[in-house]
């Protein structure tokens, strides 16, 4: 059975892309880092369809803990689909930015990217597909968030970087950077903040956690197979490159 890894894959965007590659076919080996409960029900809900389903204990901050992810026997079997969706928003005024907040950040987001690819490489099949989840914050950035955007961009050129590395494998990488997505990320937002989100966007929704999952689905599909190293944006025309 072919299989997905997919990062932070037990809640918000992360759950929405475990259901949707379990959909498509795909045993679904999700990591978490504190929402143990979460990411066991995702787990259940899957195996309930049929799919066969893990989660694994995993703080990408930690090398260590990584390292485990490799001695998985669905690692060791072969890996078709690699996501790296996990990500930490504090949102932290640009002037107030401290030297330990900024080392958290690219810590989570962009180190601990680098150590999950780093740690799978060897177990990823010649025509795997990877997907990074971006965010259009990494191209525009943001004045509550330079340390996240700074991290989101460090992975958009990493991630371009990889896709003109791989030569002659059929390997494929791309970039889905999405605008608002209703998951906890949002949830402090006050009535006002929502409804001002809202009127920001053109087609006049927040974008759900399935719809970023639909667009990973076809970058990991058949579909998309001439295309690698690009950045995707999923943001209902909030921010048009
Ligand atoms: P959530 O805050 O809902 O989920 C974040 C996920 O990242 C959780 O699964 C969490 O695991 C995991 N995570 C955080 N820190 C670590 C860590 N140190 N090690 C391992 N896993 C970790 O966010 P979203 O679902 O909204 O975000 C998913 C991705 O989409 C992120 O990369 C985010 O930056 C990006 N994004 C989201 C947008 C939005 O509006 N929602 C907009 C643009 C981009 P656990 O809960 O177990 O700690």
């Amino acid at each position: 059975m072919r299989t997905a890894i997919v990062t932070g894959g037990g809640r918000g965007i992360g759950a929405a892309i475990s259901r949707r590659l379990a959909s498509d076919g795909y045993r679904i080996l999700l990591t978490y880092c504190n929402s143990s409960k979460p990411a066991e029900m995702v787990v259940d809900e899957i195996r309930d369809s049929g799919i066969d389903s893990v989660a694994v204990n995993c703080d990408v901050t930690d090398p260590r803990e990584v390292a485990l992810l490799a001695t998985h026997p669905w690692v060791i079997a072969g890996v078709e689909v690699l996501v790296i969706n996990h990500g930490r928003y504090d949102r932290v005024d640009a002037q107030e930015l401290d030297f330990e907040h900024l080392r958290r950040t690219m810590s989570t987001n962009f180190e601990g990217a680098f150590l999950v690819w780093d740690t799978i490489k060897h177990s990823l099949t010649d025509d795997a597909r990877i997907c990074v989840i971006g965010s259009q914050l990494g191209t525009r950035g943001s004045p509550q968030g330079a340390d996240y955007s700074a991290s989101k961009a460090a992975l958009a050129v990493w991630a371009r970087s990889l896709a003109q590395s791989f030569g002659t494998s059929r390997k494929r990488i791309n970039i889905v950077a999405p605008g608002f997505v209703d998951t906890d990320i949002l949830a402090g937002d006050s009535a006002e903040k929502r409804a001002a989100r809202i009127q920001e966007v053109p087609l006049k929704r927040i974008g759900t956690p399935d719809d970023i999952a639909g667009t990973v689905s076809f970058l990991v599909s058949e579909d998309s197979k001439y295309i690698t190293g690009t950045v995707i944006h999923v943001n209902g025309g909030l921010y048009l490159p």
